[in-house]
């Protein structure tokens, strides 16, 4: 399918009930960059943890996150850890980047059926930056990383553990996500896919963007914009 950012026609999403969210980069813009504090704090944790140089214990964190999917899955394993202290410190973080997006708001709450956040990060995290886009309450619910035994997305299982615990029909959903190799499994299991790139991005620097991915079969859209993509469907 060709993939241009261009906006959607209603009657492509007509049949769709389930809405699903990544949270990080797709429900806010990647320009607001909240996760650049997150990867310092997990830095931080690791340094402290393994007493290491913070050079060092960046190494590290970027390797367990290219082995395991998320960093907090290599520590688990190689070392241990508790999880649930990880995520407190991970995500201890200053939210106000994020102000109240109320035609966000609007345009997630005229979707009809059931809307839902799935994100790699933790419930409280989600939470908090849902709260502050001022879009909380549009949601049905939060599936998180302690949801997903802590296996992250694009784990299969882990998109098995999302589906069967909302009994979602995957073929009446859709899924809007800002990393490309997050949409393959949900493309396979029949859901509309919807990719979200950087604002501002050059037409050139898009096509590149959607190269990348390496497979870019499995994205059926690409938007900059998530408020005027579902503003389209209305
Ligand atoms: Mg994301």
């Amino acid at each position: 399918m060709t993939q241009t950012k261009t906006l959607p026609h209603p009657a492509d999403f007509s049949d769709i009930r389930d809405w699903v969210f990544d949270l990080d980069n797709t429900l806010y813009p990647h320009h607001v960059d909240l996760f650049s504090q997150i990867d310092r704090n997990m830095t931080a944790y690791v340094s402290a943890l393994l007493q290491m140089e913070r050079d060092e214990a960046r190494k590290l964190q970027k390797q367990y996150y290219l082995d395991h999917g998320t960093t907090l899955q290599g520590l688990m394993i190689h070392h241990r850890i508790d999880p649930n202290d990880f995520l407190e410190k991970a995500h201890a973080i200053d939210y106000s980047a994020l102000i109240p997006q109320p035609k966000l708001a609007a345009a997630i709450k005229a979707l009809p059926g059931r809307k839902f956040i799935f994100t790699n990060g933790s419930v409280k995290h989600a939470q908090a930056a849902a709260e502050a886009l001022g879009i909380l309450d549009n949601f049905d619910d939060i599936f998180d990383i302690v949801a997903a035994d802590y296996v992250p997305k694009p784990a299969g299982s882990t998109y098995d553990k999302f589906m069967s615990l909302n009994r979602v029909d995957t073929k009446r959903a859709a899924m809007f996500e800002d990393l490309p190799r997050n949409l393959a499994v949900p493309k396979t299991l029949g859901m509309k896919t919807v990719l979200l790139v950087p604002q501002n991005l050059e037409s050139t620097v898009v096509e590149w963007w959607e190269k990348a991915s390496g497979e870019e079969d499995h994205i059926d859209y690409v938007t900059d914009d998530l408020t005027a993509f579902l503003e389209a469907l209305i």
